[in-house]
């Protein structure tokens, strides 16, 4: 059985959190701590530890991550400048958080997708 992360409290709404959109598959919410204007996490409400435990089962929230991305980048002015999706897995890709999740950032130039 998986450990739960502060991320499943915030879906129960048992600790505070700026949530922009919940369902019964997904909850999306703003980063804590943004790395730019717009940094939005979008996580299905099942625990998924990282992206080596995904499923089939798992195909229809990890679908609307992303068409919860696509709404939730138009409402905040940003999909037609455009935006990243990042989604880190385990040590090497900086993974914090074990429950997995869409960094959708955006919202001024990103600039390299990586800085090594
Ligand atoms: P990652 O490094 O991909 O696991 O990213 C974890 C992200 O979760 C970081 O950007 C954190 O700032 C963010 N984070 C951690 N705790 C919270 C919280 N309570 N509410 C919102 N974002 C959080």
């Amino acid at each position: 059985m998986a450990q739960e992360t502060i991320f499943s409290k915030i879906i129960r709404k048992e600790i505070p959190a700026d949530i922009l959109y919940q369902d019964d598959l997904v909850t999306a919410f703003r980063d804590i701590q943004p790395k730019a204007n717009t940094h939005i996490l979008i996580i299905p409400n099942v625990l998924i530890p990282t992206v080596n435990d995904v499923e089939a089962e798992h195909e229809l929230a990890l679908g609307r991550m992303f068409t919860v991305a696509r709404k939730l980048a138009s409402e905040a002015g940003i999909a037609e400048d455009g935006y990243r999706l990042i989604m880190n897995c385990n040590r090497h890709g900086g993974q914090e958080v074990y429950h997995i999740h869409l960094h959708l950032v955006g919202g001024q130039p990103l600039g390299p997708l990586l800085s090594l």
